[in-house]
């Protein structure tokens, strides 16, 4: 049997808004057609109305599932040297406690109308959620080895865990320039020139990693000392991390580079002419919650850049919630149409992990899942804004 649904507006995320418009959806929740009523389509009279705007479901392009038990634990507005030194003292928890928060917040995450993630993982526990899951994940297997003598122990742990989390998709990517040592880049540069592998990484979270690669000051040498690690091998660079770390990168991945709260115009220009297909994701609330302070978005939107949008981890975020991040968004950068942002929280993401042939947008044949967004004024968000699952 089929279903029409309604709103004040449906926003296919593809094309523009439709006012009045009609998603017509078989048992499957595929989407069979988009009427639109004001162009004299025809439309049945069992029609399910609702008041606010129809959007796809969400793409939440960077969390970190495994790290669901730290939620509250962690301070807040530390920056993000005290905050990787406060995750790395508390991430080891009971077995049964990270499993049952991750249970949680993966259904918190389908209630809020997310229905695929891109997820950090750095050991297997996620698996068994994620394979029970309605929402389609995407495992990214981090590497984390700063010191160059580790990296092929580090690569092939990464490579085994990859396969520990086969049948699901993953690919294997950097934790982040300051803690990714350059042979470590080398092995996965060499994996991802013969192998699918689509790359995430975060980026310049802190002034810290500029710092390093700058002058090798900063909070990093201080970290690494508490580590053991001798920074011996690492000399100043005097070039901003993500302008050293991008030829690195393989030019046969999509790369996905998470946070950027300080990549400055030149950083972005030089990312531009770089020839890596980038994708920006912006993650607002944790960059709040950590540094105090936001990405210079607007900068980003000269160029012809993807934009996705993520949560991060209940370590530096309150809910994993994509309207959440969409309304600080709106709060802060008030000149950003809510098309633009929508799309980035829906297709934009869908398109980066590969999925848009079924999600991230309403169009014939895909089942994107439907979220109502109440409480707009127009079409637009508001701080009321609230998210209902429909689909
Ligand atoms: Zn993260």
């Amino acid at each position: 049997m089929l279903r029409y649904l309604s709103a004040d507006y449906v926003f296919p995320a593809s094309s523009e808004p439709v006012k009045d418009g009609v998603v017509v959806l078989n048992e499957s929740g595929e989407v069979i057609d988009l009427l639109d009523p004001n162009q004299g389509l025809t439309t049945p009279g069992k029609i399910e109305y609702y008041q606010g705007i129809i959007v796809p479901g969400f793409v939440n392009s960077h969390c970190h599932l495994e790290l669901s038990h730290l939620h509250g634990k962690i301070p807040q507005g530390t920056g993000l040297v005290t905050f990787v030194k406060a995750v790395i003292s508390q991430r080891t928890a009971d077995e049964e406690e990270v499993l049952t928060a991750m249970k949680t917040n993966d259904q918190l995450m389908s209630d809020n109308g997310i229905v695929a993630v891109g997820d950090i993982s750095n050991n297997h526990f996620s698996k068994s959620v994620k394979e029970n899951s309605r929402i389609y994940y995407h495992t990214f297997v981090e590497l984390l080895g700063f010191d160059p003598e580790k990296a092929e122990t580090v690569f092939n742990k990464a490579l085994k865990l990859k396969f520990d989390f086969a049948p699901l998709p993953a690919s294997i990517v950097p934790h982040a320039p300051y803690s990714v040592s350059e042979k470590l880049f080398g092995l996965l540069r060499e994996y991802s020139e013969s192998h699918r592998n689509l790359c995430s990484m975060h980026n310049q979270e802190s002034r810290a990693e500029t710092d390093l690669f700058m002058n090798k000051s900063g909070g990093f040498p201080d970290f690494y000392k508490m580590l053991n690690l001798d920074l011996n091998f690492f000399k100043a660079r005097y070039q901003s991390s993500i302008q050293c770390i991008l030829p690195l990168f393989s030019a046969k991945q999509r790369t996905l580079l998470v946070h950027n709260t300080y990549t400055s115009p030149e950083d972005i220009g030089v990312a531009s002419a770089s020839g890596k297909e980038i994708t920006w994701c912006f993650c607002p609330n944790a960059n709040l919650y950590i540094e105090g302070r936001l990405p210079d978005i607007d900068k980003f939107l000269a160029y012809d850049f993807k934009i996705t949008v993520g949560t991060d981890s209940l370590a530096s975020n309150d809910k994993l919630c994509i309207l959440s991040e969409l309304k600080v968004l709106k709060e802060y950068f008030p000149e950003l149409p809510f098309s633009q942002t929508i799309r980035w929280a829906t297709l934009n993401g869908a398109e980066f992990l590969g999925i848009d042939k079924r999600f991230g947008s309403i169009e014939k044949g895909k089942t994107p899942g439907l979220n109502l967004i109440e409480n707009v004024g127009g079409l637009e968000l508001t701080a009321h804004s609230t998210i209902k699952k429909l689909i």
